[in-house]
């Protein structure tokens, strides 16, 4: 029958709305802001940079390698990269991001700067209310308001960042095993090097018969 998918859903919406009156199951909606519906664990909204630790600039993981700045489709992130180095979790001396800001306003939660980053740096919030009347560089986010602790990744995407913490734990262990291991070998060959060589047999004089 024509219009028959139409008046089934109308009726749907009827039986929701009537239903919402006497039944707490159809009441989705809620009186925000006053009410929240809590936060789902794999909500994203937009990308904040994570960091180590309890300084942002020193903990920071991201090493300015630009790979999500060239994959972001609408080319809202923009990085330069630092003329210095400095440590990262492993130790090993990296470039760090002098600027990094991400235009919020373009940026349309893809994720695909999560998924692209090698070094675990980037992540999605969860944080939403980001509302400003700054029309001129208010959603323009730089270094230090996108860095949030592993503290925070910890809270709002738990099995994410515990999945992230054991495989960078791994990554530091096999790291420091390796470097051991590079140590030990250079001790051995220089205790080599220090040992006095093997003394030479006394040159035959050939007078004994
Ligand atoms: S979520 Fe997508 S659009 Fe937003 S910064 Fe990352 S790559 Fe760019
Ligand atoms: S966030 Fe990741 S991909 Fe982007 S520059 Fe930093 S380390 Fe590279």
């Amino acid at each position: 029958m024509l219009g028959e998918g139409i008046l089934k859903g109308m009726a749907e919406t009827a039986k929701n709305f009537a239903g919402s009156f006497v039944s707490e199951d159809r009441l989705t909606t809620v009186e925000y802001p006053e009410q929240r519906i809590p936060t789902f664990e794999n909500a994203r909204v937009f990308p904040f940079l994570v960091y180590d630790g309890s300084d942002w600039a020193a903990g920071m993981r991201c090493v300015a390698c630009q790979i999500c700045e060239k994959e972001c489709p609408p080319k809202c992130i923009y990085i330069e990269k630092s003329q210095d180095k400095k440590p990262d979790f492993v130790g090993k001396p990296q470039f760090y991001p002098a600027r990094f800001d991400i235009d919020v306003s373009v940026c349309m939660s893809c994720q695909i700067c999560v998924e692209v980053c090698p070094f675990e740096a980037i992540k999605m919030d969860t944080e939403f209310e980001l509302a400003t009347d700054n029309r001129f560089g208010g959603l323009l986010l730089d270094r230090e308001e996108l860095a949030k602790s592993n503290e925070y990744y910890h809270r709002i995407h738990p099995t994410e960042a515990d999945e992230v913490d054991a495989r960078l734990n791994s990554e530091k262990a096999a790291a420091e095993a390796k470097a051991k291991a590079a140590a030990q070998a250079a001790a051995a060959k220089s205790a080599d090097a220090a040992k006095p060589s093997p003394a030479k047999p006394a040159p035959s004089t050939g007078g004994e018969d």
